[in-house]
């Protein structure tokens, strides 16, 4: 940023600033989603608003290394500083924390650069990757998440126990869902469906697609929106890949659609099940490239309790049309409806990810695949249209179809030999992430799995 874009940094903020004020609104929150997945945060007043957004708030570097526990990995320090830059054109006033805003943040070094490390800008330099070859991106994140409260043992007691999908969990949690529309709607989140999941405590909310950046955004929104309106019921909100030991998990499912000159590449082609055989490449790269994906996607020790069969969390390395037992399912729509809606949907992820990260590596290695289709490109497999966990194990590796890793361990490994992951991440946010996870293994190592579990519950 140079001192004319600082100018025009801070004509923005002012104006919004005014706004606030007029809403009787006292401190904007600037968010960024550090590499252990938790969202942190610095509040300043709207006084401070202009001078925040033009030459950004101090945030230590050490943050590039905290894990989900606050513990640090060893390989983070407390020299050195980076400018926090709030995002003004995203600001939200919060219905569920009257008197605060929102904006989530980039990440600047003290030069005026963007910050190597800042996992906003990582995504932002892969959706504009995208645009350069003509591609528009459209994501989504879907949010799962159990109300409850810890028990005496670290065991968990969900706030709602009526059936799964049930209306009587809507009469039982009073007004809350009717009021989470209202509040959702308010901050602009636009709502696509909110009902009851599978868990005992389970809810779960889709939301409109927007470009990688926005959704990863909106997600943050959703879920700080959740936890404190909970909060508001006297519930708890836990966002974690696996609430309880056993149970069903919440999944951080990731939606897109790549489309150009407005048309949707996902519908209405020559390939299998009607996708163009032009963005063929792209899926059949993701797909392969998911083992390693899953250590961005699934990154908590935890997210492999999760990431198990028949529990429509997609734990095989297949893709099919409509398959829920798919880590790749293709949502192909209605007849009439294709070209809008037809999108993929990656079930194997969680929201330990941090979804800046999580939209960035999807883009990468879908577009390096795409990078390397002159001449041919990757080519989909055969759709699977079964779950592949109904059949014996040498039954799935005959027909090619592997389970995801098992554990945290085995994905980052599948990530550090990856050709694109981490040279499309640079350098600095890569060893800073993979840093982050090998001390969470550590962490965790040698602990029964229960530890992991209600240690994480409500830190996601
Ligand atoms: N809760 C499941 C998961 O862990 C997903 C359920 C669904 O298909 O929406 O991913
Ligand atoms: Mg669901």
């Amino acid at each position: 940023v140079d001192i004319g874009e600082r100018e025009a940094r801070a004509q923005r903020a002012a104006a919004a600033a005014q706004t606030l004020r007029d809403q009787e609104i006292a401190a904007v929150a600037l968010t960024f989603v550090d590499n252990a997945g938790i969202t942190r945060v610095k509040t300043v007043p709207v006084g401070r608003l202009e001078q925040a957004a033009s030459w950004g708030v101090g945030i230590s570097p050490v943050f590039e290394h905290f894990l989900v526990d606050d513990s640090i990995a060893k390989e983070g320090g407390p020299i050195g500083d980076l400018r926090l830059m709030p995002d003004v054109d995203r600001l939200t006033v919060l219905s569920a924390q009257p008197g605060l805003a929102w904006a989530p943040a980039d990440k600047y070094t003290q030069d005026g650069d963007p910050y190597p490390g800042c996992q906003r800008g990582f995504a932002r330099r892969m959706a504009e990757a995208a645009a350069k070859s003509g591609l528009t991106a459209l994501m989504g994140f879907e949010i799962e998440w159990v109300v409850g409260e810890n028990d005496d043992e670290g065991g968990f007691v969900p706030a709602c126990t009526g059936p799964a999908y049930g209306m009587g969990r809507i009469a039982e949690t009073e007004n809350y869902v009717a009021e989470l529309h209202a509040v959702l709607a308010s901050q602009g989140v636009e709502v696509l469906q909110i009902h009851p999941e599978y868990t005992a405590g389970q809810f779960e909310v889709s939301v409109a697609p927007s470009d990688p950046v926005g959704a990863a955004d909106t997600t943050v929104l959703v879920r700080e929106t959740i936890r404190s309106f909970s909060h508001s019921y006297g519930m708890r909100a836990s966002f974690a890949p696996v609430v309880f030991l056993g149970g069903v998990g919440n999944g951080g499912h990731l939606h897109f659609s790549l489309r150009r000159d407005g048309r949707n590449l996902f519908a209405g082609g020559d390939g299998p099940s009607r996708i163009t055989s032009e963005i063929e490449p792209f899926l059949a790269t993701v797909l392969a490239d998911l083992p390693a994906l899953v250590a961005i996607g699934s990154p908590a020790v935890t997210s492999y309790l999760r990431l198990v069969p028949s529990r429509w969390a997609g734990a095989y390395q297949c893709w099919g049309s409509e398959n829920r037992e798919a880590a790749m399912r293709l949502v192909t729509g209605s007849v009439g409806e294709e070209d809008r809606v037809a999108n993929v949907e990656l079930k194997c992820f969680d929201q330990a990810a941090n979804p800046y990260l999580l939209a960035g590596a999807v883009l990468a290695s879908g577009l390096a695949g795409l990078a390397a289709a002159a001449g041919g490109g990757r080519k989909l497999p055969e759709q699977v249209q079964f779950d592949p966990g109904s059949l014996a194990v040498e039954d799935c590796e005959r027909l090619g179809i592997s389970r995801l890793p098992q554990s945290l361990d085995e994905s980052l490994g599948r990530l550090e030999h990856s050709e694109t992951l981490p040279t499309a991440m640079g350098q600095e946010l890569f060893d800073a992430f993979v840093a982050v996870r090998r001390a969470e293994i550590e962490r965790f190592a040698d602990r029964p799995a229960e530890y992991a579990v209600s240690k994480t519950r409500f830190r996601y």
